[in-house]
């Protein structure tokens, strides 16, 4: 048996055969065939596209009944297929040049991909993204490659893969996924943060994992050590599948704290929210006092084109009555860094995580912004709802977005179309910047919420998604502590709401600190929410704060991790020998 390791990011175990996902990277080089060879290498090319019709075919056929919207998408693409004038220039230069036929595709699909993506219009623009996967669909056959695809698969697998791209997960097979093993991403990368939310085990950064694995093959999963083991013997099959039913069950008991006040053991509340990325509904909608972080960008993502804004007050509305009468704490368009849409194309920059994202971007391109801005005000007057701005750095900044807010509110106005005037205003604090002005943010704000995640990547400078440097980024470092105590203190102070939605808030280990620091609200992935609810209620306020007093004065995270395991494990026994008694 041969066990890899990597980082453990979505608690769970799964056994299930290996199923190696690889985008396909088309690798074209300019090339010419012989004369007389002319119609054999159209009928290379016609054969091909006839090939990828019958797939398309397949996807249509597959998803026309459950997701007819996907459906569109690959109907568009058969229609590409079949366009005369891409084809009849195809033709053209395998006939007249003797281009062969790869190189042929990938220079006229090419082409007509950039001239449209020049189109002022983004819904014409955003065809451009469609002509490429089509190309990629016609290099893949002609280069006899078989098709990989998460969003309809056969039968349960553990997915093996470089990475996988927002627009994988977001369309994924959850019925299928049992388990995800990636080569790259820590804690925090998006994929580990939809697996968790979608309670699928994952190991990430797993070193050579797709070249290693085999697919097909049978492994265990296991996401609570973070190891994969390949060609397990019988007796390790065994103890897996025991261990796999003993942790359905511990999950089980910790979910009795689920529907529970959230309370420590000295009876003080505290609130706890919920993190969503779509407009489905999710069960820990039940079990929260608010939504803390609804990641907007995820709309866009699996959307065809920029979302309208009627699109987008249909969606923001579908989750306030998602979300029953609890604020819902919208965060504005957070693309840029890991995150891209294929229908805005955006120059490339060398440092993405410090360059034109979100707020930013947005405030670079204030139409897209103000549709936005408008969507969420209209949607306001439908049930509480709350505003948040990502990666804001500066007082400059708060004040450019809420003049945006300001110039949308009033062309409401002047149309006579309703929205929440007391709306409130908020940021979310993941900049060490903002956060060394906290006192001063507070003032112009009327809430905040800590984007841990980056905020760990922006004080420590390390890359989230480099795993290079996996051990570089430590969000409960007593660095991070510090600089969160000072952001909980400035605005309990200013007696303004201060959350935290990275998720260092769903941490158990971390919460007991946080709460030690003064923080009462949490939000968190639903999978989350027992676990903190569990651990938080073997504290009393004055212990909680004895540690947070002793974790701030701790040199190395490896210290704060050993001293909070030792402080849990201390009262669970207690408890365990006391239910003996
Ligand atoms: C964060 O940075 O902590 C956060 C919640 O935002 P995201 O993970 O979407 O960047
Ligand atoms: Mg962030």
């Amino acid at each position: 048996m041969r066990i890899l390791k990597g980082n453990p990011v979505s608690r769970g175990i799964a056994l299930a055969k290996v199923y190696i996902y690889k985008a396909f990277k088309a690798d074209v080089h300019e090339s010419y065939f012989e004369a007389g060879q002319e119609a054999l290498k159209f009928k290379q090319f016609t054969d091909a596209l006839a090939a990828a019709e019958t797939e398309l075919d397949a996807i249509v056929a597959s998803l026309s009944v459950e997701s007819p919207e996907k459906a569109k998408i690959f109907t568009a693409h058969i229609e590409i297929l079949n366009d005369e004038e891409v084809a009849e220039e195809v033709k053209d230069m395998i006939f007249s040049s003797r281009a062969m036929p790869d190189y042929a595709v990938d220079m006229v699909f090419t082409e007509f991909a950039i001239l449209l993506e020049k189109a002022r219009d983004p819904l014409i623009a955003a065809r451009a993204a469609d002509l490429r996967d089509v190309r990629n669909r016609v290099l893949r056959i002609l280069k006899g490659e078989k098709e990989h695809n998460l969003s309809n698969l056969r039968e349960k697998v553990i997915v093996v893969a470089h990475d996988l791209l927002p627009s994988d997960t977001a369309t994924l097979d959850r019925a299928h996924v049992m388990g995800i093993v990636t080569e790259v991403g820590g804690a925090t990368s998006h994929t580990a943060i939809i697996a968790r939310s979608y309670k699928i085990p994952a190991v990430l950064g797993v070193s050579d994992a797709t070249e290693i694995m085999k697919n097909g093959e049978m492994v265990i999963l296991d996401a609570l050590k973070g190891q994969v083991m390949l060609e397990p013997e019988r007796a390790t099959i065994s103890d897996y599948e025991v261990k796999l039913e003993e942790f359905l069950k511990s999950e089980k008991l910790t979910a009795e704290y689920l529907d529970r006040i959230p309370l420590v053991a000295s009876g003080e509340r505290f609130s706890v929210g919920l993190n969503i990325g779509t407009t489905e509904p999710d069960e820990g909608f039940k079990y929260v006092d608010f939504i803390g972080l609804f990641r907007t960008e995820f709309l866009y993502m699996e959307s065809e084109h920029m979302p309208t804004e009627d699109e987008q007050f249909a969606a923001y509305r579908k989750v306030l009555a998602n979300a029953m009468g609890n604020p819902v704490t919208l965060r504005t368009l957070d693309i840029g860094g890991d995150k891209s849409l294929r229908y805005l194309v955006l120059p490339k920059e060398d440092n993405p995580f410090l360059g034109n994202r979100a707020l930013r971007l947005c405030l670079d391109m204030p139409e897209l912004f103000k549709t936005q801005l408008r969507a969420a005000l209209r949607a306001s007057a439908f049930g509480p709802m709350q505003i948040m701005f990502p990666m804001v750095g500066t007082i400059d900044d708060i004040r450019a977005a809420k003049a945006a807010v300001q110039e949308a509110k009033a062309e409401l106005l002047a149309e006579g179309i309703p929205f929440d005037e007391k709306i409130n205003i908020g940021i979310m604090i993941e900049i060490p910047s903002i956060a060394m002005i906290a006192d001063f943010a507070a003032e112009e704000t009327d809430f905040a919420s800590v984007g841990t995640n980056d905020l760990t990547q922006y004080l420590h400078a390390v890359d989230r998604m480099n795993q290079k440097i996996a051990d570089y980024y430590q969000s409960s470092s007593p660095a991070m502590f510090r600089i969160l105590g000072k952001i909980f203190e400035e605005y309990n102070d200013a007696g303004k709401p201060v959350s935290v939605c990275g998720e260092l808030a769903g941490e158990p280990l971390a919460a007991i600190v946080l709460f030690g620091l003064g923080l009462r609200k949490f939000s968190m992935n639903a999978s989350n929410i027992a676990h903190v609810k569990r651990v938080l209620s073997l504290f009393t306020l004055a212990e909680t704060e004895e540690i947070a007093e002793n974790v701030m004065n701790m040199k190395t995270q490896d210290e704060v991790e050993a001293y909070l395991k030792a402080e849990v494990a201390k009262r669970e026994q207690k408890l365990i020998a006391s239910a003996k008694k």
